[in-house]
């Protein structure tokens, strides 16, 4: 038991950890705090404390790398009008906007562990504030219990529904290895890793939703439109895919 936690620890960076190899401002002015968040305020007494008037209809996608989570999102966009915000995607334009956290959010990435939550769920808040959407897709995210429960204590609510693409494993290594999007994780050894993460961190909270009836898993293995066929049910006797 010391072992297992000691091993799936090393798989997540905490946030100390993280900031204490930042190059902190002169002056000892730690306190403004890098993995501060900002925007939404926690829920008081349980109702979630947002500037709207209505709370967004919530989905988080989830399933391990190369299940077809970008790809499916692309489809439900287009067919029901959700925006997309992959948790991945937003890490890899701190990366590129050179802000103070991306270098050592690309060493994690490179490494396929988990990014502390505090940034990830700061990225993720201040896409759904600056969006107006009603409905929103967050992708790859929440990839551990610890990040599930940080998005939870930040943003104060919980997904309206959750999907979980299943795929075997080797499918998955296969189309990573496929996809040829330039990306620094897709590689054999850091597949490897990430499976393990996902085996390990990611399972909990698939299994969290499952026992809470929010999950909704989808068989991944097929094209992509026979895979959207599954997909699409699922949405279209929701209530709320009928308000405009
Ligand atoms: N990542 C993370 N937290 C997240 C989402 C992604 O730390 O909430 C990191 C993690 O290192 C992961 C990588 O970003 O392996 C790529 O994630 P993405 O969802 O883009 O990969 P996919 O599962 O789509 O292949
Ligand atoms: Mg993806």
């Amino acid at each position: 038991m010391w072992r297992r936690v000691a091993q799936l620890s090393s798989l997540v960076p905490s946030s100390k950890a993280f900031l204490r190899n930042q190059p902190q401002p002169p002056y000892g002015l730690q306190t403004c705090g890098a993995f501060s968040t900002e925007i939404l305020k926690p829920a008081k007494d349980g109702v979630p404390t947002t500037t709207r008037e209505k709370l967004p209809f919530i989905t988080f996608v989830l399933g391990g790398p190369g299940s077809g989570k970008g790809t499916q999102c692309l489809k439900i966009v287009e067919t029901f009008g959700f925006s997309h915000l992959s948790a991945g995607d937003l890490l890899r334009k701190e990366i590129s906007s050179n802000s103070e956290n991306g270098a050592k959010i690309l060493e994690t990435i490179k490494e396929g562990k988990i990014v502390p939550s505090e940034v990830t769920v700061k990225l993720i808040q201040r896409a759904i504030e600056s969006n107006n959407n009603d409905r929103f897709l967050i992708d790859g995210f929440p990839r551990s219990e610890e990040n599930r429960r940080a998005y939870e204590r930040i943003v104060g609510a919980e997904p309206n529904i959750v999907l979980f693409f299943d795929c075997p494993e080797e499918e998955m290594v296969k189309r990573v290895l496929n996809r040829n999007q330039g990306r620094v994780d897709d590689n054999i050894d850091t597949i490897k890793k990430r499976l393990e993460v996902f085996n390990a961190l990611s399972l909990p909270v698939i299994n969290y939703y499952s026992k809470k009836g929010k999950l909704h898993k989808i068989r991944a293995v097929g094209t992509e439109d026979e895979i959207f066929e599954r997909v699409h049910p699922i949405f279209t006797r929701m209530e709320v895919m009928k308000r405009k």
